[in-house]
């Protein structure tokens, strides 16, 4: 057994559906965790069965019922419990998102780390779920409006963020005063028993209900049935566009609300007065961080034609020295794929890059086995590809040169996604006209940053094929609640709306 399931006291045997309780059904399928970096197995999580299943959705309900009612500053007390539990488990909940997910260490704890910035960012927005205060049209009426619980909040999540974009949702869902039930990707269900474990236990050491419950399903017949399920009134997904968009269809078809995180294929628009110190790092990250596996992660590289050679040769040398390998070494710069398919995308890729005359500038193979690993690959591309239009799950960086911002900003957006874009430039002109209204057509727009990396306190998220949801920060609170508006009339008389006359 690995150490780290030791310490974070899981074995190599768990049941997966967290009712308030941990429930085991003998009967239940068995979903296998793969270390990416051997491909062997860590250990097998036990999916919900359909009575489980109905069970935990009555549970959270009746738990909603009850979380309702607990003042928002209260609830804001839980999440500080919540968020000082993950703080004492950091770099063992970090070393087993790189153990089961394959990102590098640092990455895997900065992701515990996005958990608790975002558990200390919902214990303060817990006092602040401000409503307006309109001045009425008549006499003697007060009008408002005031946000309430929306009850059950369904998070459905990918593989490459397995603690963080939970957090982001179920924090947040937490103070506006949902019950929030997980159901987590199939790849990386250790992580989910570990938050569960070490959240509840804080939840319930604090004399909290149990607001966050969970289930795995070993297919998605489950997923599906979530999705369909009345009981959730709204649906956060985090995944592919084609899984979004039909989820998306479903929860529309009954009326409910949806919050969709889809894919991303974000450029770097680099110009002839960019600072080259700050863009090959910035590159570097973007394109080869979680080995390319982030909804962020940099897959095209627009850069102006007097720098390109520059840029490129740059980029070659400090590709060559990027370390592959074990994700929990301290050297390693890139782990590996998540699973087989991920790497066969991967090939794909590269081999149709090749046939459309590209030129391989680095990487381009796969590493001989165990484990799903590959080289950090950079392309030199041209801006019509249809290749450039899909989100390969891969760290290949496609170059494409460029002469005029106008055109580099339109090659930009002429892709279906939506979610995160940068320019690097010393020219304030440039910036300005990239991030004006007629510029960035994504949910995020950096000036002399790159396109992973998001801080929590802003929005996050996309728009076009990417979904158009916003979670985390700023107001992202909004959409776990619903609006009321109220009007009181605190006079004698009655009149209407629009000055009507009805009747006398
Ligand atoms: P995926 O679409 O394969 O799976 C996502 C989730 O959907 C998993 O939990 C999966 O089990 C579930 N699922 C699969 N079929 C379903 C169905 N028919 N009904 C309901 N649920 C179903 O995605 P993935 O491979 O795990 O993750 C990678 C994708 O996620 C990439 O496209 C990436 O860009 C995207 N992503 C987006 C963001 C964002 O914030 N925009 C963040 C992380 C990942």
């Amino acid at each position: 057994m690995h150490a780290v399931l030791a310490r974070l006291d899981l074995d190599t045997q768990q049941p997966g559906t967290w009712l308030g309780a941990w429930s085991e059904d003998p009967d239940a399928p068995l979903i296998t965790s793969i270390n990416p970096a051997t491909g062997e197995p860590i250990a097998e999580v036990r999916a919900a069965t359909v009575e489980e299943y109905e069970a935990l959705m009555a549970r959270a309900v009746e738990v909603a019922d009850a979380w309702r009612r607990v003042p928002a500053p209260r609830r804001g007390e839980a999440i500080r419990l919540v968020g000082e539990a993950l703080r004492a488990r950091r770099e063992d909940l970090g070393a087993l998102v790189s153990l089961e997910m394959g990102k590098i260490l640092a990455e895997g704890v900065g992701e515990v780390q996005e958990a608790i910035d975002i558990a200390d960012f919902a214990v303060g927005q817990a006092r602040m779920l401000y409503g307006k205060t309109m001045h009425s049209e008549r006499p003697e009426h007060r009008m408002y409006e005031q946000w309430h619980p929306l009850g059950v909040v369904g998070v459905l999540t990918a593989f490459n963020f397995p603690v963080a974009v939970w957090a982001w949702n179920a924090c947040i869902s937490a103070i506006c005063g949902n019950v929030t039930v997980w159901k987590p990707s199939p790849k990386t269900p250790l992580c989910t028993v570990a938050m569960q474990r070490v959240c509840n236990a804080a939840l319930e050491a604090g004399g909290f209900p149990p607001i966050f419950l969970s289930f795995h399903d070993a297919g998605t017949s489950l997923a599906k049935r979530f999705v369909a399920d009345r009981r959730v009134a709204l649906v956060s997904f985090t995944g592919s566009t084609a899984v979004g968009r039909r989820v998306a269809q479903v929860v529309a078809a009954r009326l409910g609300r949806s919050l969709l995180e889809l894919g991303g294929n974000n450029a770097v628009i680099v110009d002839d007065s960019a600072d080259l110190e700050l863009v090959v790092p910035a590159v570097l990250f973007g394109a080869v961080g979680t080995a390319g596996q982030r909804c962020t992660s940099t897959r095209r590289l627009l850069v102006h034609a007097a720098v390109a050679d520059e840029v490129e040769a740059r980029l070659a040398k400090a590709y060559r020295q990027v370390c592959v390998g074990d994700p929990l070494a301290p050297n390693t710069l890139m782990g590996p794929l998540i699973d087989e398919p991920a790497v066969v995308a991967f090939e794909r890729a590269v081999a149709a890059a090749r046939a459309e005359g590209g030129k391989v500038l680095s990487g381009g193979a796969t590493l001989p086995g165990p484990g799903h690993f590959v080289q950090p690959t950079l392309v030199r591309a041209w801006h019509d590809w249809s290749l450039l239009r899909e989100e390969t799950f891969a760290p290949i960086l496609y170059a494409v040169r460029w002469e005029d911002l106008d055109e580099a900003i339109a090659w930009q957006n002429a892709v279906p996604q939506g979610l995160s874009s940068a320019i690097f430039t010393a020219d304030v002109r440039r910036a300005e006209r990239f991030l004006a209204s007629t510029g960035s057509d994504c949910g995020i727009a950096n000036v002399n940053i790159g396109t992973s990396g998001a801080e929590i306190g802003g929005a996050f998220g996309g728009e076009k094929d990417t979904g158009g949801g916003r979670e985390a920060g700023s107001d992202a609170w909004k959409q776990y609640m619903r609006r009321q508006t109220t009007t009181i009339n605190w006079g004698q008389t009655l009149p209407l709306a629009q000055g009507i006359r009805f009747g006398s």
